[in-house]
């Protein structure tokens, strides 16, 4: 025979109680944990961001170093030429070639010149992009101490609680197997809305123990009858009375 069993409203209950109490126990941990997953993965974020900022600055720096590197080679083959020029100058045979050598001297003293200015705006940026570099790596040293801070806080946390959630998955797993998928998908959506993780409340003071509207006599009664599924008027979570959840723990 097939392994099914109906279920009576009140053991759906039970196990929608028990399933509610070891997921309540998971977000406990979870809690625990806070933000500390999230700012560990935005500090390591971060911190590649900034370290391809400081390979992309020091790329740049290279990049600069060589043009300073063609431009000291510019100033040597300009002042190679001058030297060959003034050479000429000694055997010239009139003034028009006296005047055409000086003047090529003229453009290659120009073209030193230019290139001395070349390289200091050129050493000015470097040093532009040294204080950027600094500013990076000053921000990659905060940042990684802070990181170390909290991984090693969330490491412990994990160590700590990593048997412990474990064994909760487990339990949950097997509480799962036990709801009925319908009530279970319910269960799982109504979850799902509430920051507190609540589904399954119990009457609490004539009230519903999750959003704390009142309940009505007549109401009540019927939750207490468990021959059916009754959600709150007001928030959507399953109520169940106050004695299924001492009854559900019992009989886990
Ligand atoms: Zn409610």
């Amino acid at each position: 025979m097939a392994n099914v069993k109906e279920y009576s409203v009140e053991e759906k209950l039970a196990s929608l109680i028990n399933l509610q109490k070891i997921e309540s126990q998971m977000d406990e941990v979870q809690i625990l944990k806070g933000e500390l997953p999230m700012e560990v993965s935005d500090l390591e974020d971060e911190i590649t961001g900034l370290h391809s900022r400081e390979t992309r600055i020091e790329e740049e720096v290279n990049g600069i170093n060589e043009f300073i590197e063609q431009k000291k080679e510019a100033i040597k083959e300009a002042q190679a030429l001058v030297k060959k020029y003034e050479k000429q100058t000694e055997n010239v045979k009139n003034n028009r070639e006296f005047e055409a050598i000086n003047k090529e001297i003229e453009m290659q003293t120009l073209e030193m010149k230019l290139a001395e200015k070349h390289i200091k705006d050129a050493m000015e940026e470097i040093s532009d992009k040294a204080r950027l570099l600094e500013t990076a790596k000053k921000n990659i040293g905060a940042k990684e101490t802070n990181l170390k801070h909290k991984k090693g806080e969330l490491e412990k946390i994990i160590l700590e609680t990593e048997k412990e959630e474990q064994e909760f998955r487990e339990q949950a797993t097997k509480a799962k197997d036990k709801v009925d998928p319908r009530l279970l998908a319910s269960y799982e959506r109504i979850r799902k809305n509430y920051r507190n993780g609540l589904a399954v409340v119990p009457i609490v003071r004539d009230a519903c123990g999750g959003c704390f509207n009142a309940i009505p006599p007549q109401r009540q009664s019927e939750i207490r009858q468990r021959k059916k599924i009754i959600v709150c008027e007001n928030c959507g979570r399953i109520l169940v009375d106050e004695e299924l959840p001492e009854l559900a723990i019992e009989n886990k």
